[in-house]
Order: structure tokens, then sequence, then C-alpha cells
């Protein structure tokens, strides 16, 4: 990889990092646990539990994310940085870009 698009990469993963933390730091918030609120309505609280459960996946994906970005992060300078993890190709830059998280390419992704 040429040192301007570890240069494009590195910047991605940067930003991908700083929005992905706000992604957690936001939907931490409204996961807190739902207090056994008497003015909650049974079904507004049935409804709060269904909303809550699909807030907690989308805070453990956005986690998850975040450990592969980290990951990517770490790894950037090695020499197979970039390449895919189950065939060895080079994943395309427009790939890494979207999804610097990635460690396969679009093929083996499938
Ligand atoms: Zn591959």
């Amino acid at each position: 990889m040429k040192t301007e698009q570890k240069q494009q990469v590195l910047c991605a993963i940067q930003q991908a990092i700083i929005d992905t933390r706000q992604d957690i730091a936001s939907l931490q918030e409204k996961t807190v646990p739902i207090a056994p609120d008497e003015s909650l309505g049974r079904l507004t609280r049935m409804e709060a539990i269904g909303e809550k459960s699909i807030l907690e996946e989308n805070l453990r994906q956005a986690q998850y994310k975040l450990q592969g970005l980290e990951r990517a992060l770490a790894r950037i300078d090695q020499p197979d940085f970039g390449c895919c993890r189950e065939c060895g190709e080079a994943i395309p830059l427009g790939r890494i870009l979207l999804l610097p998280q990635t460690q396969l390419c679009v093929n083996c992704a499938e």
C-alpha cells in the first residue's frame, strides 16, 4: 500500500473510531436499565423493553465495530495490512475506506 493511501486509510479509521465512540456513548445513555416506574403503563413498558433490546443489539455491534477499527489501526503498518485474511489478495482501497475494520475482500466476505 502506498504511503498516501495509508494516510487516507488512517484518516478514515480515526474518523470512524470517533463516530463509533459517539454512537456507543449515545446508545449507552439510551440503554440504562428501565426502572419499574409505575408512571409507565404496562404496554409502554413492554415497548420500552422491546426498544431497549434493539438498542442493546446496536450497542453490541458498535462495540464490535470499534474493536475492529482499533485492531485495524494497530495493524496499519504491518506489511500485510489491506490484504484479505482468507485469500491474501489486496482489498480494494474503496472498500477499506468504507469499512476500515474489514479483513476480508468482497468475495471472501460473502
Ligand atoms: Zn479474499
